[in-house]
């Protein structure tokens, strides 16, 4: 299932099609719609459609195209549109200084105007930016320390921009152009960019993908963008509709909210989300902000954590996956019971286990429980942090003695498993002096990776 974010659906092309592109956008697996306005006229046909059709939202506001006659009094007319149902947005606004249809001064007076009703409603804003970088960044940097969330529609900014904007919890997209012969520089950016907050467009009618080029676009073909973008991660179709349906859920409320996956695949693998409880509070750690990976939520309560019985069923025959991973935004080791009735019956059905943890497991459970790796737990992959003690306590917000408890873990783990020690590549860590201690205190294997890898 798909989302299109982007679909200016009002358009004469469209005149008298509507249900037929409707229909044909439900088939491609395109389930739900989000049309941007451009001017107040367009706004009223993006409310009749969104009342007439289920899968259809509306966002409101006014292009810089349109921007021109701009006066205080649109805003109060778009306050009033927005207590209509289904106004999920103010969009499409923002600045175009490639065709200058209004001047530079009432676009940049219009847009504002509209952040700011945006704030006030609490609504995400849709953006367009063609050639106004400078103003655009500047703009949406004040307005984001104001709590405005909004989309970079056919991104047109440069990759380090995209990356500040995904800082400041905005999302991006592109249309059918990252299917263009010509336009290597545009995957190029969309894979430097990656998928976390992206979101999927067609800009229908404009922007039709390969091989529809220079005709009319409509939202069935965002499914040929969807491919191509896969194609270009080298993931599944199905992770790129999760991850961006999660988005758009987070951005726009439109769709449905993930449920909480007890297990989860990824790249092969499988992981077992056993807890979000952990005995540290890591400064990197995204446990509590947003336990999201891949578009797969791992939210969970200790209340509902489940027995080992409801993960068995899930993974069923455990030699389809390359591993099966302990891991999950917390510390599995606080379930050690449960992950001992896992990985018992992983290793009796032939399959292969792997202990992500932070090595406090003896602390954890108050014995050494390194000997009850034996036969259950092929791989422990234990977060080193730090060679030096003191920066551990204070990146884990733990005391200086759990650094030596867990060295003493690995060194334990080492007589039933393969052991791997990892440290985060975060600056001011000495990975050298890591790679020493690893390598040739513990004789483990020694690997830097990113947060949650
Ligand atoms: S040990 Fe892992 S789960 Fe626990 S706080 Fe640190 S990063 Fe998060």
């Amino acid at each position: 299932m798909f989302i299109d974010t982007h679909c200016h659906l009002f358009y004469p092309n469209f005149n008298g099609e509507v249900p037929e592109i409707i229909n044909r956008a439900i088939e491609a697996g395109v389930e739900y719609i989000i049309v941007p306005s451009t001017n107040l006229a367009s706004c009223r046909q993006a409310i009749d459609l969104a009342n007439q059709y289920d899968g259809v939202y509306a966002a409101i506001g006014i292009h810089p195209h349109d921007t021109s006659e701009w006066d205080n009094s649109i805003i109060d007319s778009l306050d009033k549109l927005s207590k209509e149902k289904k106004i999920v947005a103010i969009g499409e606004i923002g600045l175009d200084y490639y065709y200058d249809f209004s001047p530079r001064e009432k676009q940049i007076e219009a847009f504002e105007q509209q952040l700011e009703l945006a704030i006030a409603l609490g609504l995400p804003a849709i953006i367009h930016n063609r050639e106004a970088n400078q103003d655009t960044m500047e703009i949406v940097r004040k307005y984001s320390l104001q709590g405005l969330k909004a989309q970079f529609h056919c991104y047109a900014g440069t990759v380090d921009e995209a990356k500040e904007l995904i800082s400041l919890g905005h999302y991006i997209s592109f249309t059918g152009n990252v299917t263009f012969k010509n336009t290597d520089d545009i995957r190029k950016k969309l894979f430097e960019i990656g998928t976390k907050n992206l979101l999927l467009e067609t800009d229908a009618p404009f922007m039709a993908p390969e091989p529809f080029r220079g005709k009319r676009n409509e939202p069935s073909y965002l499914k040929i963008t969807a491919e191509r973008i896969a194609e270009l991660f080298n993931i599944t179709l199905k992770e790129l509709s999760r991850v961006t349906n999660n988005n758009v859920y987070k951005l726009f409320k439109v769709g449905k909210q993930t449920e909480t996956s007890f297990t989860y695949e990824l790249k092969g693998n499988l992981y077992i989300n056993i807890t979000n409880r952990c005995d540290s509070n890591c400064v990197f750690c995204g446990r509590k902000d947003e336990p999201i990976i891949s578009g797969y939520n791992l939210k969970m309560n200790e209340e509902d954590e489940p027995p080992a019985h409801v993960y068995i069923n899930e993974i069923g025959d455990p030699k389809k996956y390359k591993e099966i991973v302990f891991c999950g935004y917390g510390e599995p080791t606080i379930r050690w019971e449960v992950v001992k009735q896992i990985a018992y019956y992983i290793k009796e059905n032939g399959g292969t286990t792997r202990l992500n943890t932070n090595g406090h497991g003896n602390i954890i459970n108050k014995r050494d429980i390194t000997t009850e790796l034996k036969d259950l737990i092929d791989i422990v992959s234990i977060s080193l942090n730090s060679s030096d003690a003191n920066q551990y306590s204070k990146l884990m917000n733990v005391s200086k003695e759990y650094h030596s408890e867990m060295l003493k873990f690995a060194s334990g783990a080492k007589k039933y498993s393969q052991v791997i020690m990892t440290v985060v590549g975060l600056e001011n860590v000495n990975i050298e002096a890591a790679r020493k201690l690893v390598e040739e205190e513990i004789g483990a294997e020694f690997y830097v990776r990113n947060y949650f890898e």
